[in-house]
């Protein structure tokens, strides 16, 4: 057979099957967008788990009706100005999420840019996109996903029920909530509301503080973890590790409650739970795993993102560094506490 080059809406489609694989992955990859976009308040809305809607709207940057053609393509973003690889700060740069979400759904964006006048909206339906009409909406953004998978039968079929489609959102919400407790952030399928987090009250603070992690921690991961946890602050060689570490006794059968961020980025990282791991070792038996909320932070460029099209995968630079880091500063909180207690 001649060789030859598949069509763009084809292309999207095979992309999107690395990128969307279930309703939590695009709601992942939308709530990014808005919070790349500076959004203080988040929305989520799902029907039937996120399989016939998934809402997310946001009251971040907006875009002009320019951009919102653009943001539909292929490889096009705003997030690479100097086209560097080794310096990512947000959390989208690969421009594959919207023209992939749109490959596999009918895909509506409404959007405002602030100083605009207007909204404009745009829709795509089976890879084929619409034409810009003017819209009603405040400044910030609100794309809506519907039938997802209705163009691609096969990836439909493994789907899960509904409470599990469900579960897997709520936990890619609460993740990228926990890492931003200045963003407040709803989620609600049908009638039935399933996270509701207040921003934290910073004033003119970049971020908050401890206090207000923790609380929206609780929030997320239940008071039980937020009553046995030690706080965790070390900084070595311009590297800062945070958060709360789980005291011993509050040990799980997995490792689901080891969440684990690196530069704001939920990330599930070997290295890092081996880490965890590491440090609790001569204080849990060998079958039970700690609750930890860790947040690594460190100059883009000593950690490479760009490793899977889902982004939660990381290679650092000097991973025997970082390992270093997580053990010391997790012993030492758990020694402090354990003194105190
Ligand atoms: P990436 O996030 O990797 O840039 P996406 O396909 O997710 O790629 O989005 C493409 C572009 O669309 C973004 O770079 C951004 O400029 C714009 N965009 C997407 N979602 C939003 C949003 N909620 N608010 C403002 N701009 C957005
Ligand atoms: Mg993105």
């Amino acid at each position: 057979m001649p060789i030859r080059r598949l069509p763009e809406s084809l292309v999207n489609r095979i992309a999107a099957g690395e990128v969307v694989e279930r309703p939590a992955s695009a709601v992942k990859e939308l709530v990014e967008n808005s919070l790349d976009a500076g959004a203080t308040r988040i929305d989520v809305a799902l029907r039937e788990g996120g399989r016939t809607l998934i809402s997310v709207a946001d009251d971040g940057c907006g875009m002009g009706p320019d951009d919102l053609l653009l943001a539909l393509e292929r490889h096009a973003t705003s997030k690479l100005a100097d086209e560097d690889l080794t310096r990512i700060v947000t959390l989208g740069f690969r421009g594959e999420a919207l023209p992939s979400l749109a490959a596999v759904s009918r895909l509506t964006v409404t959007s405002r840019s602030a100083g605009a006048a207007d909204a404009w909206a745009i829709g795509v339906e089976g890879g084929v996109v619409g034409t810009l009409r003017p819209a009603a909406h405040p400044i910030g953004t609100r794309i809506e996903a519907r039938d997802l998978f209705f163009a691609t039968p096969a990836r439909l079929k493994f789907l899960k029920s509904k409470p599990t489609e469900v579960g897997h959102v709520t936990d890619v919400v609460g993740r990228l909530a926990m890492a931003r407790p200045q963003v407040a952030f709803s989620l609600a399928d049908e009638a039935r509301t399933l996270l509701s987090l207040p921003a934290c009250e910073s004033g003119l603070a970049p971020s908050c503080g401890d206090d207000a992690r923790l609380r929206r921690i609780a929030a997320i991961l239940g008071k039980d973890f937020a009553a046995n946890a030690v706080a965790v602050e070390a900084v070595r060689e311009g590297l800062r590790l945070f958060g709360h570490a789980g005291v011993p006794t509050l040990h799980r059968r997995t490792t689901a409650q080891q969440l684990l961020f690196v530069n704001g980025r939920p990330v599930r990282d070997r290295l890092l739970h081996g880490a965890v791991r590491g440090a609790y070792q001569d204080l849990l038996a060998s079958d039970r795993h700690p609750a930890v909320v860790l947040f690594l932070e460190l100059p883009p460029e000593l950690v490479d993102v760009n490793v899977h099209p889902m982004k939660t995968e990381v290679r650092f630079r000097d991973a025997g560094r970082v390992r270093g880091l997580i053990v010391s500063a997790l012993k030492h909180a758990l020694a402090a506490a354990g003194r105190a207690a």
